[in-house]
């Protein structure tokens, strides 16, 4: 039985980052998660879009949170190393009642205390995206919306608290929780974890984990998102993320560049019953075809390199599902913008535990990671002539199509939070995330993987 200050369950975006903030306010944090990896949840499958939150719901919690975590994530870039591209985002109106939507949609911004959304005309809309279909009315721009790095920032949060003294347990599905006098005593098949804290961070298992914390304040239906990613011949095409306007339960399909030099095509919303089911079906990919042919039909003609889906953690509540109270934080119902808003959901919890008597000494010089470069708008391991001069295997190309060398896989098995199989290794590197999906480099990077030469 270990004593911890605070335990988090769940090491997706949200409680990689609720464990970095916490461990580094100096709290003996134990980082829980079902899975044999972090960010193997929602936090891996998404839409990669850096929110600016200008379309929440003014006056919510995500609101607020979405706005700070969009500039906490950019103050915070530099440190870790993670990608942050501010492409701007297109809205984009189709019919007359769309474009009798738009002055709503920039108020509401304004409601959220984004000023900078502005009203374009069909001239100026075609100007920002040549390559747009036929049709476009109007639009609006939001230039701070961008892009990030969803598999970068979840692994570098969970590194930051490993590296700064927090207990990391994979493979530990939390089965039951008790509470005891000071806190929790939560059994795990290794063992029973004790904390004076409990943060519930679990994602689409978050409600489950309520209720076997004794509490019911909500159902978790996953909402299942399908994308189609383009390949990268397809990144000169599009210059924002490119918008439709939003309906009442989903953000709606959009067109999107990714900071690893795809074009995405998503996502769908669709509730479902099975909290497992990610599978990608001929008919939501005929519908996102249907929308991608409407948007920006040359993108068709390019090749698909691959598709998938993610599952959002919608609730019956419009707003995150977020409340402090009996030694117990709820950081539920994260929907559709937790990647955006993880650090000021951390921050959050932070200042609440504070305030609710939890008293730790911040560790005064915290040690500092920094992630390897995924992205495309800035040099990789292939291209740095130096490096390679220093360290031949940086020069030793293993996945032709993403241009991962040797190094960088080496690297990433060597690192303090090691990925344990080859989708693990791809989100570390993008080895295997390129066109050819692995018929070249599978067999080699298998090889890695399993520790032989
Ligand atoms: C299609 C789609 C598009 C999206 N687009 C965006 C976007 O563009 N920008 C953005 O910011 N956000 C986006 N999101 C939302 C974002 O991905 C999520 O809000 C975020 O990943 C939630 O992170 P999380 O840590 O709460 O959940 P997860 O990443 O799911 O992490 C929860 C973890 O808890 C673990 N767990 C569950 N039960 C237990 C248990 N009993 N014991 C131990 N561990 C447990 C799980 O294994 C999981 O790893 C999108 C989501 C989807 C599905």
């Amino acid at each position: 039985m270990t004593a911890y200050d605070a335990a988090v369950i769940g090491a997706g975006a949200v409680g990689s980052a609720i464990a970095s903030a916490l461990t580094r306010q100096g709290a003996r944090v134990a980082l829980i998660e079902a899975r044999g990896d972090v960010g193997a949840g929602t936090s891996k499958a998404n839409t990669a879009i850096w929110h600016t939150g200008f379309d929440a719901k003014p006056g919510s919690l995500e609101a607020r949170l979405v706005a700070r975590g969009h500039r906490l994530l950019e103050e915070r870039a530099e440190e870790f190393g993670w990608p942050i591209q501010r492409v701007g985002a297109l809205l984009v109106a189709w019919d007359e009642e769309q474009v009798a939507r738009l002055d709503a949609i920039i108020e509401q911004s304004r409601a959220n205390g984004y000023t900078r959304a502005r009203a374009m005309s069909a001239d100026e809309v075609y100007a920002a995206e040549p390559c747009l279909g036929p049709g476009a009315l109007a639009g609006v721009g939001i230039p701070d919306e961008g892009l990030l790095d969803p598999w970068t920032i979840t692994l570098a949060l969970a590194t930051d608290a490993v590296v700064n003294g927090a207990t990391l347990l994979l493979d530990t599905p939390v089965s039951r929780i008790d509470r005891v006098a000071d806190g929790y005593s939560i059994e795990t098949p290794s063992g029973v974890v004790s904390c004076a804290w409990l943060v519930n961070a679990a994602g689409l298992g978050s409600d489950l984990v309520d209720r076997a914390a004794g509490h019911s304040g909500f159902t978790i239906t996953p909402r299942r998102g399908q994308l189609i990613v383009y390949d990268k011949a397809a990144r000169d095409l599009v210059r924002h993320v490119i918008l439709p306007v939003p309906t009442a339960t989903t953000k709606g399909v959009l067109v999107s560049p990714t900071v690893y030099g795809n074009v995405l095509l998503g996502p769908t919303a669709e509730d479902l019953e099975d909290r497992t089911d990610t599978r990608v079906t001929p008919e939501g990919l005929d519908f996102l075809l249907g929308h991608g042919r409407r948007i920006m039909p040359e993108l068709l003609d390019f090749e698909v390199t691959a598709t998938y889906a993610g599952l959002r953690a919608a609730t019956e509540h419009s707003d995150y599902c977020y409340a402090v109270f009996e030694r117990y934080v709820r950081v539920a119902g994260i929907r559709s913008t937790g990647i955006s808003s993880c650090l000021a959901l951390a921050e959050q919890v932070c200042g609440d535990l504070a305030e609710a008597g939890l008293v730790t000494t911040p560790i005064s010089t915290p040690r500092t990671i920094r992630m390897p470069n995924l992205a495309e708008d800035r040099p990789r391991p292939y291209a740095d002539a130096d490096l390679i001069a220093g360290d031949p295997a940086y020069g030793d190309l293993v996945c032709l199509c993403e241009r991962v060398s040797a190094g960088e896989i080496r690297d990433a098995l060597a690192s303090l939070v090691p990925p344990r199989d080859t989708d693990g290794l791809r989100r570390r590197t993008r080895a295997l995330a390129g066109r050819c999906q692995g018929f070249h480099c599978g067999a080699r990077v298998a090889a890695a993987l399993a520790g032989r030469p």
